[in-house]
């Protein structure tokens, strides 16, 4: 029998912001332990929370930017259990009314169809402080840091609409793309701020029953999502073949191991009402009004770039990916940089330039102004590609205009007849046997024979005009 997957991700996103989501505490987990609290986010007798105006702007903008619906009115729960890291007992989190349901993100899947993957609801909640586990000379200890509690999250809960691994970590791409892009979250795996949950089961194929499934916590990246699920995949089917049950639990992803295990679930007890957080209620003028704050999302400006540049969709795809990227490639195209030079010298030159040096494209020194100024003296034919490429690796060390450093350095491009002439002479004389062979049809030739001029003139002639004076002189020969 065949089987396909059935599986939804609950995804964990937290959100930027200055203060926590119930107090004005910095938002800051990586200071010192504990630096960051207040009686509020300790719990303490009499602490009144109060949600946050900024993550409600950004789980709305995130919810938004997924095209799920912000619904009129929501409110926020008291999850109980109890666990060391939140002594208070419960965790604020929206489980009934949720902020925003619906919307979804369209992927391109592996037998090139598009896809749209579906999001059940988007909630509010608070994060839970951190446990720290170390040795105090030979006792174990368990320390807890409340710097994160509180800390504000969403929750993205999709529809079980995923069968592959594939579809999942693509997903993931897209959302991470698009939460940047509305400037909620950096929603960067490794440190944290995005996590996700798969919930897998399997089905014979081409049925539509829905069986136990089994949950895979915590996971810290694409691939980790990816591979676990696979792993389940695997798993599942194995038992069902061999007639075992599949049972109801909470497994991690070990990347080491490369296996999930089974992992002691936490008592996860009611969910009442909050009686101290008012509920939010949404007027649909300001739902309009966050809605005129989305940016370009990013597959509209992947077609913006099509239609008006004729990029490839995989190029424009490609520049869009990024928030950062897509906004220095307008801003070289509106310096009268043509598109393909821009979309070349950045995705080849710039930016694996900034990865080496680790920097960040936004506050790299070289500013899309320099850049711009870089490409138009190499449009102009003023100095050629080799030269370009010295001057923007000197761009990243001083804060000359790449015109003084081409001055500097005496890069300045040979594109006179006249100066080349000699040159040109002087390389056909020595290579006799290459002038031979390019006259007796060896195409190939020629390209050896600018190499040489273009060595003779220390890299600076024009390879432009080095074969129109060649052509000139071997045709006449
Ligand atoms: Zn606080």
């Amino acid at each position: 029998m065949e089987f396909e997957a059935v599986i939804g991700l609950e995804i964990h996103v937290e959100l930027n912001c200055v203060t926590k989501m119930f107090c004005d505490c910095p938002n800051h987990p990586g200071d010192q332990p504990n630096a960051n609290t207040c009686p509020t986010c300790l719990w303490l007798p009499g602490a009144l929370p109060r949600l946050s105006q900024e993550a409600l702007e950004k789980a709305s903008l995130l919810s938004l930017g997924l095209g799920a619906e912000l619904q009129p009115r929501s409110a926020f729960d008291q999850k109980i259990y109890y666990y060391p890291d939140l002594p208070k007992g419960f965790q604020l989190s929206q489980i009934h009314l949720p902020l925003s349901r619906g919307g979804g993100i369209d992927i391109l899947d592996e037998d090139g169809v598009t896809r749209k993957l579906r999001i059940h609801h988007i909630h509010m909640e608070e994060d839970v402080a951190k446990l720290v586990h170390e040795m105090e000379g030979r006792l174990p200890v368990g320390l807890v840091d409340f710097n994160r509690a509180g800390a504000p999250l969403v929750e993205i809960v999709t529809e079980p609409d995923f069968r592959t691994p594939y579809q999942a970590m693509e997903f993931l791409k897209t959302l991470r793309t698009r939460v940047r892009y509305v400037g909620s979250s950096d929603c960067n795996m490794d440190d944290g701020t995005m996590r996700a949950d798969a919930n897998i089961s399997i089905r014979p194929r081409g049925t539509d029953q829905m069986n136990t499934k089994v949950e895979v916590k915590n996971m810290n990246s694409v691939r980790h999502v990816g591979d676990a699920i696979s792993y389940e995949i695997a798993r599942q089917t194995a038992a069902v073949q061999a007639d075992e049950a599949v049972i109801l639990h909470t497994r991690l992803w070990d990347p080491d191991k490369k296996a999930t295990l089974p992992m002691r679930a936490k008592f996860e007890g009611p969910c009442v009402p909050d009686p101290c957080v008012p509920a939010i209620e949404l007027s649909p003028a300001w739902i309009e009004q966050m809605r005129t704050r989305l940016p370009e999302m990013p597959t509209e400006r992947g077609e913006r770039l099509t239609a008006q540049h004729g990029l490839t969709r995989e190029e424009a795809l490609s520049l869009s990916a990024d928030p950062e990227v897509a906004a220095y490639f307008d801003a070289l195209v509106a310096r009268g940089i043509a598109p393909r030079t821009a979309m070349h010298w950045l995705t080849t030159q710039l930016i694996p330039a900034v990865r080496e040096r680790r920097q960040d494209l936004n506050t790299s020194p070289v500013a899309p102004e320099r850049l711009a100024a870089l490409l138009d003296l190499l449009a102009k034919d003023e100095i050629n590609a080799n030269a370009a490429r010295e001057v923007l690796v000197e761009m990243f060390g001083c804060d000359e205009a790449p015109e003084a450093i081409v001055a500097r350095r005496g890069f300045k491009q040979i594109s006179d007849a006249d100066a080349l002439d000699p040159l040109i002479d002087k390389v056909l004389t020595e290579q006799a046997r290459a002038v031979a062979d390019f006259q007796s049809g060896q195409v190939k030739a020629l390209g050896f024979l600018v190499g040489r001029v273009m060595q003779a003139s220390g890299g600076k002639a024009d390879p432009k005009v080095i074969r129109e004076l060649l052509d000139e002189k071997l045709g006449a020969g």
